[in-house]
């Protein structure tokens, strides 16, 4: 078992078969994850793609998550919860900013994924727009989105199966609206 303390983040290899769980240990905490091909970086998960090709934008058990090469990286086995989210990028300080009205330092995924990934020779301008797994993000038919606290419980989680050999990126999301309002750990287990 791995921990990713609150408003923190990890990047770790995954090889292709290997199972990814994602687990919310207290409840009503996101998760932001980021793929790329461990061969070549320039291939990464593709919100676009996947929403594409699984004609769907609730993405849960039964779906895979697909690159911007049209390629399957990951399956979703398992997902206790099945409420994520694909169409938001990962906070970052330009949303404390903008949405926040705050300009002091926050943390945040973006800087999370970017700091962890650059072991990798991932840069900044390389993070794709992640897979938010437990985030609760409602839609009206007017297209009005609206961010409201994750339905997960404590002890939720997501199993992922590798499709290729990947690099990870995984946040315990730091925007205080996506968590209902307080920040918890992520945890994370790698099963052959
Ligand atoms: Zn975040």
């Amino acid at each position: 078992m791995n921990v990713i303390e609150k408003q923190s983040g990890a990047a770790f290899k995954l090889k292709n078969g290997q199972k990814l769980k994602v687990i919310d240990p207290q409840g009503e905490q996101v998760s932001d994850m980021v793929l790329f091909n461990a061969e070549d970086t320039r291939e990464k998960i593709s919100s676009g793609k996947t929403l594409d090709f699984e004609e769907n934008i609730l993405i849960t058990r039964g779906d895979h998550l697909w690159s911007n090469r049209s390629n399957k990286m990951m399956e979703i086995l398992e997902d206790t919860n099945g409420r994520n989210d694909f169409l938001l990028a990962p906070c970052s300080p330009e949303t404390f900013k903008i949405m926040y009205g705050n300009s002091d330092y926050h943390p945040s995924c973006f800087e999370n994924l970017y700091t962890n990934l650059a072991k990798f020779d991932i840069e900044p301008d390389d993070i794709p727009t992640a897979f938010n797994i437990f985030m609760n993000v409602q839609f009206q038919p007017d297209g009005k989105l609206s961010v409201d606290p994750p339905m997960s419980k404590a002890g939720d989680h997501v199993i992922f199966k590798a499709k290729m050999d990947l690099i990870v990126g995984l946040t315990a999301c730091s925007a205080e609206d996506s968590n209902g309002g307080s920040f918890k750990p992520i945890h994370y287990e790698i099963l052959d």
